[in-house]
């Protein structure tokens, strides 16, 4: 899970150009404007990251003006970026005073410590859009754990630690679609732990399954994810596993109608791989790794937007790598963000990250 809402030091606060109300306060790599004189540097704090999805509870009804929002049938407050005095504001700071009525109920005072996990504390959630209705389909279970779930974390939450460590790392931009994640797995049923049910369909002792972000589907006609499995990529899949023995998923963005805004303006469901999980290494693949099992699947991969790049050389800062990431995406103007990652695996594991497009942020309404 998400860690949405942790202890954090104010590293640092700047003025804002014209404001003499407010100023910035620097949590990490986050720039937060935060009302002037509230906070100090090295003050502990909460900071809650975009995509909270906040309780309607005393504590945050300052925010009830802007940020009510349904999820699904549960109203709440959604935290967005937001734009004030020209200068974009991340997220949220608030004192542990503000919060202790939570501390204290839950009889965990004791839980507020630099770097904690507040999240479930401070009953925050994250927001996620409504999924389709053409991608819904039965659950066949949880995610299996064999095989990593997708995410990239922010590098506002890594920038200081990565800039030391992989200077001289090489890396991958990709292009970040937003659709929704897709997982497909072959996977041997006596090496694996395989879910096994009565319905499912094995073939020379291997199962072919298909995973939405966080749960496992049962095998239907009509949804476009198996539409797309169906198309090649589950027999071909149990081939290369016949002929090598070998258990492995791809992971891939599913865009088109219908998917959350369909930006891209897509006649049809398309799959775009962009990582392959090695299920008998337990690690994402290199980039080498991946380009084989690309072409003998014949998949389409995301979109590159350069093959290696020092990230940690090139950008000196946040700032440089935030304007790398504003452009074009495939058709749309704005693109949502870049995904990097480490072209070979470092000390056994690639390292990847996301950089979001602050622009596409302030424009997109869901
Ligand atoms: P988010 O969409 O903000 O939750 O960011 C993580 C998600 O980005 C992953 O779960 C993927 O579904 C998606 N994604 C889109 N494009 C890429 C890409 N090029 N590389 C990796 N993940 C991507
Ligand atoms: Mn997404």
């Amino acid at each position: 899970m998400r860690k949405l809402v942790t202890v954090r030091k104010i590293k640092d606060i700047l003025p804002i150009k014209g404001a003499d109300r407010i100023e910035i306060a620097v949590v990490n790599g986050w720039e937060c404007v935060v009302l002037k004189d509230e906070f100090k540097i090295n003050d502990v704090i909460a900071y809650f990251e975009i995509d909270s999805f906040l309780p309607i509870v005393p504590e945050f009804s300052f925010l009830e003006k802007t940020s009510k929002r349904k999820m699904g049938e549960k109203e709440g407050l959604r935290l967005r970026i937001v734009k004030l005095r020209g200068q974009l504001s991340y997220g949220l700071i608030m004192s542990y005073k503000s919060l202790e009525r939570f501390f204290i109920e839950k009889d965990v005072v004791d839980e507020w410590t630099l770097d904690a996990d507040i999240t479930d504390i401070v009953d925050v959630i994250k927001y996620d859009p409504p999924i389709p209705a053409s991608l819904a389909g039965e659950t066949r279970g949880i995610f299996p754990s064999f095989i990593r779930q997708t995410d990239q974390e922010r590098i506002q939450n890594l920038f200081d630690e990565y800039s030391d460590l992989y200077k001289d790392v090489e890396f991958e931009a990709s292009l970040k679609l937003d659709g929704t994640s897709c997982t497909f797995y072959i996977a041997d049923i006596n090496e694996m732990s395989v879910k096994i049910t009565d319905d499912m369909d094995i073939q020379n002792n291997a199962y072919f399954g298909y995973c939405s972000r966080n749960l496992e589907k049962v095998e239907n006609e009509d949804s476009s994810p198996w539409k797309i499995a169906h198309s090649g990529i589950k027999e071909k899949m149990h081939k290369h596993h016949l002929d090598t023995g070998k258990n492995f998923a791809i992971q891939g963005e599913l865009m088109g109608p219908k998917i959350q805004k369909n930006r891209e303006k897509l006649l049809k469901p398309e799959f775009f791989l962009f990582d392959i999980w090695d299920s008998d290494k337990r690690r994402y693949m290199s980039r080498t790794e991946r380009e084989i099992i690309v072409n003998l699947l014949e998949v389409q991969h995301v979109p590159i937007i350069k093959e290696r790049i020092k990230v940690f050389q090139e950008f000196n800062n946040i700032k440089e790598l935030l304007e790398f990431a504003k452009g074009k995406s495939i058709t749309h103007d704005i693109r949502e963000g870049i995904v990097f990652k480490s072209v070979e695996p470092i000390d056994g594991e690639i390292i990847s990250f996301k950089v979001i497009n602050s622009d596409f942020l302030l424009k997109s309404e869901d």
